[in-house]
């Protein structure tokens, strides 16, 4: 296909139509930046549209924001999910549609079904490739997230598995016994949906998150999770299986054979299931980022690549130190972050935009005060 050459310079490209993405816009529009574009390989909201039918957000909504709180799964001063959706668990494809809404609402210039394959710097300019165009832009934004990209050669055999990114839905699945592994948030969503269907269900993890004494949610597991596991069919069909390492997974022609770092073997009729997290799309940003030792961009007190200015990342990728900012409530904290950090180097008056972000929690400047006990992180 002929790759269509755009001689237009937008001011901002994002890439990714899912909550990092679609609030970050709105923080340009906010900042008083309107010569943007987003990208998205699929269109708004298509990662949360993927979910397993059942999956729900472990945080609450609540219509808090009269009350000066941001209603925690909002990306946007003065939206509150809960209020609009009436849910407090929205499932993934209500809350796209909120994405979808919301998009529609504040005229977010979104282009879908592409992906961007390569971004480079040419004289001060991003440009960036995917198969039918090349877009320019003095700034990038990633917000490509993480689910599209999960983790799947972890061990011997690991691609045997479906990882539960991959489900559509838990009802009706194949089986009476199912093995799962990986035992955080995505793994007891699954064995407690398996076991209100009466499947008995083995978790398995290398450490045992359901026993973490963090008080931070990036690690420990949410109440919403904990008050499931006391669920009686979870008590009755779920056995846990805390600090196991699996070494490999085989098919005997049969039977599906999980054996452990110890040696031992759990079998299952059907495909075991792999909650193992996400590799994340950062992958693919080797040009463009330096790296931490712990694989995850090296990022400057704006959320700029150290090496590339005018290279932005937002969404749960985003690491300082040891802070982890995986989940909406966390990530939105650093929206007006780079969004004031474009419109400054544009030379817009930013002032009443940091006030009012700050007052709304969406303009994290300071990390000193976030560990465990610290209520924003
Ligand atoms: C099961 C589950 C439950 C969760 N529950 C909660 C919760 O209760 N509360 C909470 O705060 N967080 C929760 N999270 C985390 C939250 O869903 C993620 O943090 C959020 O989806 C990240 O949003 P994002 O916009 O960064 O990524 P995504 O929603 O994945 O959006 C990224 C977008 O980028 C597009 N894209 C990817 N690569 C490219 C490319 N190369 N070119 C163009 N487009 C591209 C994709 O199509 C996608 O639309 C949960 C996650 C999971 C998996």
């Amino acid at each position: 296909m002929a790759i269509e050459k755009n001689s237009q310079v937008f001011d901002v490209v994002i890439v990714g139509a899912g909550a990092a993405g679609v609030g970050v816009a709105i923080s340009l529009l906010h900042a008083g930046i309107d010569n943007f574009q987003i990208v998205d390989r699929n269109g708004v909201g298509s990662s949360f549209e993927s979910w397993p039918a059942e999956t729900r957000f472990i945080t609450p909504s609540f219509p808090s924001n009269s009350i000066g709180m941001l209603d925690l799964n909002s990306i946007a001063i003065g939206v509150s999910p809960a209020f609009v959706m009436k849910v407090e668990h929205p499932t993934g494809s209500e809350y796209a549609q909120h994405l979808k809404d919301l998009s529609k609402f504040f005229e977010l210039p979104v282009i879908g079904n592409t992906d961007i394959t390569k971004i480079e710097k040419v004289n001060a300019i991003f440009h960036l490739t995917s198969e039918k165009t090349v877009l320019k832009s003095k700034n990038v934004i990633w917000a490509a997230g993480e689910y599209q990209y999960p983790s799947v050669n972890i061990f011997e055999g690991s691609e045997l598995c479906h990882h539960t990114a991959t489900i559509e839905k838990y009802n009706g699945m194949e089986g009476d016994e199912i093995i799962i592994i990986g035992g955080y948030e995505s793994g007891i969503d699954a064995a407690y949906h398996l076991a209100k269907q009466s499947k008995k269900v083995s978790v398995f993890d290398i450490n045992s998150p359901w026993e973490e004494s963090s008080s931070d949610p990036s690690v420990a597991l949410s109440t919403f999770s904990y008050e499931r596991m006391q669920d009686s069919s979870f008590k009755k069909n779920v056995d846990l299986y805390p600090k196991t390492k699996i070494k490999s997974v085989n098919f005997n022609g049969e039977l599906y054979e999980v054996t452990t770092d110890q040696g031992k073997i759990f079998k299952s009729k059907v495909k075991p299931l792999l909650a193992s997290g996400f590799e994340g799309s950062h992958k693919f940003l080797s040009n463009l980022f330096d790296f931490r030792d712990d694989g995850f961009p090296l990022l400057n007190e704006k959320d700029e690549s150290t090496i590339l200015p005018g290279m932005f990342l937002c969404g749960p990728l985003v690491r300082h130190d040891n802070h982890i900012f995986c989940f909406i409530y966390k990530y939105r904290q650093r929206f007006g972050i780079v969004a004031q950090a474009i419109a400054s180097s544009m030379g817009l008056e930013t002032d009443e935009f940091i006030a009012g972000y700050r007052l709304w929690g969406m303009y994290l400047d300071d990390l000193s005060c976030c560990g465990q006990e610290c209520l924003t992180c």
